[in-house]
């Protein structure tokens, strides 16, 4: 009752006007943006090149430096290599634990260095790779902040959040990350926004950003830092590191990507797949998860969500239905062309040119026209810019 009454005193307020915006700004002030490196025994992986295109912009638009901070042993050059390629201050932690990626030691490394920092950066960024998907969770979890997986897009701007639902949360917020990505099946882009907490973090799709071109003459600070490791952090030992290294072009250079799937029947199917890619110069074979997870194929040949995005000029889709998961990682394709039996399978919808029939039947007469064309002109068939 006497809520009434003094409800009653009150201004009244209609109820969906706009709340007064505070300025936010000390929650997620400007700030530097940090990489996180990433390189297989010394091998630096492209995606960190790539976020360091990304991070360069983004520290450029608020003013701040782009740090880099890379972890492993014996890293030879790669400290002078992240500066040529954007980074302003690199930080190397080294230690012969730290030799194979492991979540714990690379856990305990990270954020004990974000804590040493007298600012928390305004933005991390990791690749969306197996070691990034691994790592960025365990750091979010640790400072309580917010991360998006699988960017394809970043930059920083306002936001107005006037959600009643926190009012201590509403206001301006003049310095966001906005954590670009595809969603409900790549027909929306959402931008995603945490800006609660500095370090805004993200992972980023290999192949999507930019690399910055390398510049030997970019100058930068490298530094070391210490590296503490607890008993805790040792609980798993890695004995030995096989890696499959991929023949011939690699699926993200490719002009020309022929891919197979299921339509396939067997791993059999791949010899045609194959001689079709031969074709063409500059070409690789490529799969959808179906057969990568059957075994007809190894894995660094699958395209899509939780394989390789590829932009090639040109892609061919053999027997392969075109599911939202493969969509994502070859819908960037300058040509899309697919064969498929099924007039009705998905893949049409979106293919450039569609061929419908039994790709037994149809790919061994592209192969033979195409080796008609070779014999008279001398060369293999070469893809265009699109
Ligand atoms: C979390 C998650 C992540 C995933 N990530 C990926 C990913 O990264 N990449 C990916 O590809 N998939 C991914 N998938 C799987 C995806 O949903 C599909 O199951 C998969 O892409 C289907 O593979 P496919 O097109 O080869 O097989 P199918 O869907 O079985 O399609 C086979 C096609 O071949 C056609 N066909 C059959 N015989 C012939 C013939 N003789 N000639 C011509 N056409 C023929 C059929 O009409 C059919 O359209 C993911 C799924 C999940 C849930």
């Amino acid at each position: 009752m006497a809520d009434t009454e003094q409800a009653k005193d009150k201004p009244e307020q209609k109820p969906d006007s706009k709340p007064e915006l505070r300025d936010m700004s000390s929650v997620c002030p400007k700030g530097d943006v940090l990489v996180i490196a990433e390189h297989i025994l010394g091998d630096l992986q492209p995606v960190t090149l790539e976020l360091l295109g990304a991070g360069r912009i983004l520290a450029d638009k608020m003013d701040r430096k782009l740090l880099c901070l890379v972890m492993g042993h014996e890293l030879g050059d790669i400290p002078e290599r992240l500066v040529e390629q954007g980074a302003d201050e690199v930080y190397v932690a080294e230690h012969e634990e730290l030799k194979y990626y492991r979540t714990l030691p690379y856990r305990r490394v990270v954020c004990d260095f974000l804590e040493s920092l007298p600012e928390q950066p305004h933005t991390a960024l990791l690749g969306s790779t197996t070691t990034g998907r691994d790592l960025a969770p365990r750091i979010a979890a640790h400072f309580d902040t917010g991360l998006t997986a699988d960017t394809t897009e970043l930059d920083i701007g306002p936001y107005e959040h006037t959600s009643k639902v926190d009012p201590s949360k509403i206001g301006l917020y003049p310095n966001c990350l906005y954590a670009i990505r595809p969603s409900f099946g790549e027909s929306l882009k959402a931008r995603i926004l945490g800006p609660w907490k500095n370090p805004q973090m993200a992972t980023t799709r290999p192949g999507v950003m930019v690399p910055l071109k390398r510049d030997t003459k970019r100058k930068g600070t490298i530094r070391k830092i210490p590296v503490n490791l607890k008993p805790d952090d040792y609980r798993l030992v890695v004995t030995e590191l096989v890696r499959e290294v991929a023949k011939g072009v690699k699926l993200t250079e490719a002009d020309v990507i022929v891919s197979g799937g299921y339509g396939l029947g067997s791993p059999d199917g791949f010899d045609l797949v194959r001689e079709l890619s031969k074709a063409f110069e500059n070409s690789a074979v490529g799969a959808s998860r179906k057969v990568v997870d059957l075994g007809w194929i190894s894995y660094h040949h699958q395209v899509g969500q939780t394989g390789k995005t590829v932009r090639p000029k040109l892609y061919i889709a053999c027997g392969i239905s075109g599911a939202i998961q493969h969509r994502v990682g070859m819908s960037k394709s300058g040509l899309i062309i697919a064969i498929n039996k099924d007039p009705d399978a998905p893949i049409f919808k979106f293919a450039h040119q569609g061929i419908v029939g039994d790709i037994y039947q149809i790919i061994p007469e592209m192969i033979k026209q195409f080796q008609a064309v070779q014999s008279s002109e001398g060369v293999k068939t070469v893809v265009g810019t699109h």
